[in-house]
């Protein structure tokens, strides 16, 4: 048997190591995680509910369509039913995306350091990728704009970008949606879209009346609290989400993904409180960061780059030991920094300490 040529060099998709194994491996009674950016207040308890109410109908195939969530989504959006795809998880539909526009040839363009999940997808259709240096961190799109020729099908742009955790402003990007060429799709993930507070943040629901090109990817795994049940969302002009619709597997998001995407839809209390509490954190830590002169990326999500001057590696290990899980920038291509999700006010200030006493144990790369 011969897989094909495109897929022998990909690797197993690594996830971080659960609490438990850490618990048990390390023999801490408390372990905390800030390596995924999921939300740590859970989720709404309205969602929970919806869970608990459809498990009656466990034995049912879920509506494919899922037309009553894509109805309420399209509400409170302001768009219509048409110009919505649905996913398990946001990663679904950047699959589907690829598997609906790469064929073998085609060029993609994106940041040289960003989300995973394009270029794996890409490389799967035997699309070549092209990858353009981020500059401070930030997606470089004069340069990602002179990388675009016709074989070009698929421009990806994570805003804010995981993991660097910096923005494109909305002048920045409307200066490059002006130049892209019509057959160029743009994909814009906006994962972390509910957290951002910056007034330049461009929102893609209010670029789609100018650009048919563009479909803006986002989540009910980041802010809504909903990652283990697998739902995400494009968002896109009708005749994209036909396209996209056309690959997608019948039944691919869950009764329990759907009713609890609606309800959580509904609880807009508990996502302006996750809101908050995230800025308050990103506040302390960027605070604790320069006391311990530390410099960082501007965070706009839920999580932020750090520079701890030391083998990224050695610090994540540290930490580990400590009974704190973040994200080595050893495995991102970023030797010296650290990613690390905002939690509750408690577990940020156990980081804190836990970062101090590991800089003291690590010395500083030369
Ligand atoms: C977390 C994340 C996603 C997708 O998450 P799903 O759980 O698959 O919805 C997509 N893009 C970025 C940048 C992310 O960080």
């Amino acid at each position: 048997m011969q897989p094909k040529s495109n897929i022998v060099h990909l690797p197993v998709y690594q996830p971080g190591k659960p609490i438990e194994e850490v618990k048990r491996e390390l023999g801490l009674t408390e372990v905390i995680k800030l390596a995924s950016n999921e939300n740590p207040f859970g989720c709404s308890p309205k969602a929970k509910e919806a869970i608990k109410a459809e498990v009656e109908s466990t034995s049912l195939y879920p509506d494919g369509g899922a037309v009553e969530l894509t109805a309420a989504l399209a509400a409170s959006l302001g768009v219509q039913p048409n110009q919505i795809i649905f996913g398990a998880g946001s990663d679904e539909v950047i699959l589907m995306i690829a598997r609906a526009y790469l064929v073998k040839g085609d060029e993609t363009v994106m940041a040289s350091h960003t989300f995973p999940q394009y270029k794996h997808n890409c490389e799967i259709e035997g699309a070549v990728s092209v990858e353009v240096p981020l500059k401070d961190g930030k997606h470089d799109l004069p340069a990602m704009l002179a990388k675009i020729n016709e074989r070009t099908k698929i421009v990806w742009v994570c805003n804010p970008n995981n993991p660097t955790g910096t923005m494109v402003t909305r002048a920045e990007l409307n200066d490059f949606l002006r130049q892209v060429p019509p057959h160029v799709l743009v994909v814009l993930d906006e994962a972390y879209i509910e957290y951002t507070d910056s007034a330049d943040f461009p929102d893609g629901i209010e670029l789609l009346p100018q650009y048919k090109n563009v479909i803006t990817l986002r989540t009910f795994s980041k802010i809504y609290g909903l990652a283990s049940l697998r739902i995400g969302y494009g968002v896109g002009h009708p005749d994209v989400i036909h396209s996209i619709n056309q690959v997608r597997e019948p039944f691919n998001t869950s009764r329990f993904a759907q009713a609890a995407a609606k309800a959580a839809l509904q609880d807009g209390e508990f996502i302006a409180y996750c809101r908050e509490q995230n800025a308050k954190g990103i506040a302390y830590l960027t605070g604790e960061f320069d006391r311990l002169g530390l410099s960082y990326y501007p965070a706009h999500g839920n999580f932020i780059m750090v520079d701890v001057k030391r083998p990224a590696k050695e610090v994540f290990e540290g930490l580990l030991r400590k009974g704190l899980i973040v994200r080595g920038g050893h495995a991102l291509d970023f030797p010296t920094k650290i990613r690390v999700t905002v939690g509750s006010a408690e577990q940020n200030a156990k980081f804190v300490e836990a970062l101090e006493r590991v800089l003291d144990e690590v010395a500083v790369q030369a």
